[in-house]
């Protein structure tokens, strides 16, 4: 999709990195990348310049741990869909969230590269997606949800893209399962190595593959040069992880500091996801998720803010991440505010721009403004650092949202107002759209 060339102007810049919300500043985009910041007025014959007056420039949300494909908030049911019911669902999730900021995510279970294709060509809108394909679970995993009553064959569910994972057991089983995604295109590997909420038959406790198996998996992963994202609780079993060379420690809810340090020794990063937890306690009832599910969410929600603190004390890197299913992906963005209860505002801001690239390893690419990044950037109408709701709802404090360079939402005019229409641009592209249509049907 063309790119807009673009200034900027008066924006007070933020990214965590370089740019902590001081003054004001200038940026052009051209291309589909930042190609210049200044102190001083940027003047082009081309471009077009947007009037900030002030609003807060940061780089487009990244979100380092959803499913995409999570289209109702029961992954055994969303299994068993139907593709093209999967793939529609998953197209409105994915505009969703880039309506609320989010210009990059990393999907850690059941989107495949035909999705992330369909965004790069544009065939649907939403955010750069990274993928990893279909998390690996062992029998009786967190990703195999035939209950205790349902002996369907596992492999039923392993190339249906409702799948969040595909079942795997032994050293030879899970190294085909990790090459077999690798030739689909994963971008990593994600591994379930511990009980979860929302699987039926393995209690939080349950430790999942063997060490042989996940050493197994994380020399696949680092073969095609990437690394392992694990599915994680315990301290135990985020201990045995990390020391069978486990990068992406997702939730960690249950760490113990001495567990903490180690992660910092082996350059592991975190990837919690409170709101995933006080979603599930705030809607699930209503939603009719089993007890058995409700109760296993609390084991873990009542210890995610104090996982913050041993993980901050211990300096180890998190990522900001999600992990909410279907109706509850509304509440993506109230992961600022929860975070911002237990970390200082700028480690929150950074966890969802630098370090969320970092983990991503994309560092360069997205998560900072600086010159030759993609522009994909968002404008706040207020500075977050003061109040960390302003990136909460849905995008409703976001007066631009830009992807590599891409505007998809502006309600400022020219002159840095809001806009009397609301959405000057979407309603041009909706004319131009409506031109080329009936064009086509002159053709035809
Ligand atoms: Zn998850």
């Amino acid at each position: 999709m063309p790119a807009d060339d673009l200034i900027l102007a008066n924006a007070r810049m933020l990214d965590g990195n370089g740019f902590a919300g001081a003054s004001e500043s200038w940026l052009r985009i051209a291309d589909g990348v930042i190609a210049e910041i200044s102190e001083k007025p940027i003047s082009s014959e081309v471009a077009r310049t947007i009037d900030l007056k002030g609003r807060t420039l940061m780089p487009g949300l990244i979100d380092c741990h959803v499913h995409v494909t999570a289209i109702t908030v029961d992954p055994g049911r969303t299994a068993m869909l139907p593709d093209v019911t999967v793939a529609f669902g998953a197209a409105r999730i994915m505009k969703q969230m880039l309506m609320r900021g989010f210009t990059t995510v990393r999907d850690v279970g059941g989107a495949t590269r035909p999705l992330a294709q369909a965004e790069e060509a544009g065939q649907i809108e939403g955010p750069r997606l990274v993928f990893c394909g279909k998390a690996l679970s062992q029998t009786g995993g967190h990703s195999d949800y035939r209950g205790f009553v349902d002996n369907r064959s596992a492999e039923s569910q392993t190339y249906r893209l409702g799948a969040m994972g595909r079942v795997c057991d032994g050293v030879d089983a899970v190294r085909h399962a990790a090459r077999d995604e690798i030739r689909q295109g994963a971008q990593f590997i994600k591994a379930m190595a511990n009980g979860g909420v929302s699987s039926p038959t393995d209690p939080i406790n349950f430790q999942q593959f063997s060490i042989p198996e996940l050493e197994a998996i994380v020399e696949e992963a680092a073969n095609a040069q990437t690394y392992v994202s694990a599915h994680l609780y315990t301290d135990e079993a985020i201990s045995r992880a990390v020391r069978c060379g486990v990068r992406s420690v997702e939730h960690a809810n249950l760490i113990e500091p001495a567990t903490a340090r180690l992660m910092k020794v082996r350059g592991a990063i975190a990837c919690p996801t409170l709101v995933a937890y006080e979603a599930l306690h705030k809607d699930a009832k209503a939603l009719g998720l089993p007890d058995v599910s409700l109760a296993k969410n609390d084991d873990v929600r009542l210890r995610s803010r104090g996982s913050l603190e041993i993980l901050q004390r211990a300096g180890v890197t998190m990522a900001f991440g999600t992990d909410l299913l279907g109706e509850l992906h509304k509440y993506q963005s109230d992961e600022f505010t929860i975070r911002a209860e237990v970390l200082p505002p700028i480690e929150v801001i950074r966890s969802t721009t630098c370090y969320a690239a970092e983990l991503l390893r994309m560092t360069g690419e997205v998560g900072s403004l600086q010159v030759g990044v993609f522009a994909d950037l968002i404008a706040v109408d207020g500075d977050p650092l003061e109040n960390m709701s302003l990136l909460g709802g849905q995008g409703d404090h976001l007066s631009l949202i830009v992807t590599a360079g891409r505007v998809v939402k502006n309600t400022i005019d020219d002159n840095g107002f809001p806009s009397r229409t609301g959405w000057p641009l979407t309603t041009f592209q909706a004319q131009i759209q409506a031109t080329i249509v009936a064009m086509m049907c002159y053709v035809c």
